[in-house]
């Protein structure tokens, strides 16, 4: 989740339903380099069966992915490593996805309506108060929501095969199978079972940021950030304080690209950071994130203390001939936000859809256009918000000062506003001219004072 605000201005040139992410090195395919020619399929058809998909991974990307195939009559296999995988994660996930995604509300263990913004000489914001009744960001922890998804995918017939996927042989002629190689899970001894194959015609790799799927394809690599979090148990009248309420820490102490946050979970508080530049100093980060909490957490006791990679941005390649990567393992996590949820179930989802409609529902072979297909839309609608993240991270968190002025932006409510908007619904309602005229101003005068003030902290420590 995060960096609410930054997604205002993202918002603000959006068009389409949802939004997202980018980096430097991240070139969109693009919708209008070749003629399109309208015409019948010619891929074979698939005879006595229908087509065949493995998806490897069952977090939020596989799980969505899966669904959808089966759904769409589709032969499907979900290989996960972990059923009761319990993904490092902060679990906060935008109102749209309860909606989209059908999610029960039972899963959902807090309703956050409140958010703090602090900054580095800890000036606390209140970013909320534009909320309407029914608004709010949802919590979920990892566990729940991913098996929830992974079991809706198998309602709709997926196969779910629990096992280590390992390796795949590529096909030798165009229309042969991939051989998927794993491990099964041996449920007498828990350990790993038997090796085995699987031969299917596509995959989609949903199996996060060490995606081995992206290994076997050669899809390169990306600059990632490390995120270390501590679930902590705290007293029950500490935990009444964050019974509704995110924090979100902004400050070189807490992390020099990203942020420290302390996120409300059914009976206890996730407390963490992330960094891209100093991903050796991140215990220092994260003591720091602790100690501008400390009074709020007093009496705590750490419970679980994780670590994981979250990708920077999309990876070189995201599809191969009749392999396409999705989720983490295409890198598709919010610049600056660390947001991930939503878009990997979304990614996953939309890759599906791509293969269930290009097989015909199942019935003809697929090709790498048809994969193709969902890197263009995927591009289409998140390409942009990807690029005015990149810029608004570099301007805002650059150094403490712009940080400052980052959270005094906060305050103002048209900001908030607009924030809510395009982080709940991952679109944005026609913002107000003058508004957002008024905006500019406001933020231009905030960068300016900001920049006044490094030139004197400067001056001072030279
Ligand atoms: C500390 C931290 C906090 C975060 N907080 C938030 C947040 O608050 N909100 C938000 O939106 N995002 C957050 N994110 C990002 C979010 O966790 C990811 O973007 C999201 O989990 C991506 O989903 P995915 O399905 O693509 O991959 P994952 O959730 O990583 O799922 C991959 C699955 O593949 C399985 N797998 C991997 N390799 C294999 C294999 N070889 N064989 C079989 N199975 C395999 C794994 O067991 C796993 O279940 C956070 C990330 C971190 C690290």
């Amino acid at each position: 989740m995060a960096s609410l605000a930054l997604k205002t201005f993202v918002g603000l040139r959006q068009t389409s339903p949802e939004s997202h992410h980018s980096a430097a090195s991240f070139k969109p395919i693009s919708t209008h380099r070749r003629l399109r020619v309208v015409a019948g399929k010619f891929s074979p058809k698939v005879t006595g069966r229908n087509l065949r998909v493995a998806v490897v991974g069952g977090g939020p990307a596989g799980g969505a992915a899966a669904e959808t195939l089966a759904k769409g009559g589709i032969e499907t296999f979900l290989i996960e490593r972990k059923l009761d995988n319990c993904k490092p994660c902060g679990g906060a996930i935008p109102l749209c996805m309860v909606g989209e995604f059908d999610l029960p509300l039972d899963i959902i263990d807090r309703r956050v309506t409140k958010m703090k913004m602090i900054s580095p000489s800890n000036v606390a914001v209140d970013i909320g108060k534009t909320l309407k009744p029914h608004e709010y960001i949802g919590m979920v922890r990892r566990e729940v929501l991913d098996a929830y998804l992974r079991d809706r995918a198998a309602e709709s017939g997926a196969t779910v095969i629990n096992g280590l996927f390992l390796k795949m042989d590529m096909p030798e002629t165009s229309n042969a199978p991939y051989v998927l190689h794993y491990t099964g899970y041996n449920v007498k001894t828990g350990g790993a079972g038997e090796k085995r194959t699987l031969e299917v015609d596509a995959v989609i790799g949903a199996d996060g940021a060490n995606s081995r799927v992206a290994k076997a394809i050669n899809a390169g690599d990306y600059e990632y950030a490390i995120a270390f979090q501590e679930r902590i148990k705290i007293p029950d009248e500490k935990m009444q304080y964050y019974e509704n309420l995110a924090e979100m820490y902004v400050g070189d102490d807490v992390s020099p690209d990203f942020y420290g946050w302390v996120f409300p979970k059914c009976d206890h508080v996730a407390v963490g950071t992330g960094t891209v530049t100093h991903k050796g100093d991140i215990k220092k980060f994260q003591s720091a994130t602790r100690l501008r909490a400390q009074e709020k957490i007093l009496g705590g006791k750490i419970i679980r203390v994780e670590a994981h990679p979250i990708p920077e941005h999309p990876r070189p390649r995201r599809l191969s001939d009749r392999v396409a990567l999705v989720g983490d393992a295409a890198g598709y996590v919010t610049k600056c936000s660390g947001e991930g949820i939503y878009f990997a179930a979304k990614s996953g989802r939309m890759c599906a859809e791509a293969i269930v409609e290009g097989s015909e529902n199942g019935k003809r072979m697929v090709e790498e256009n048809d994969l193709r297909k969902y890197l263009e839309r995927w591009d289409k609608t998140y390409w942009p918000t990807y690029k005015v993240l990149d810029v608004l991270q570099k301007v805002f968190y650059r150094s403490n000062p712009a940080r400052e002025a980052f959270v005094e932006m906060c305050a103002d409510e048209y900001v908030q506003k607009m924030t809510f908007d395009s982080y709940l619904y991952k679109r944005v309602a026609p913002g107000n001219p003058l508004e957002d005229l008024k905006l500019a101003v406001n933020t231009i005068g905030s960068l300016v004072r900001a920049n006044a003030l490094r030139r004197e902290m400067e001056k001072l420590s030279t």
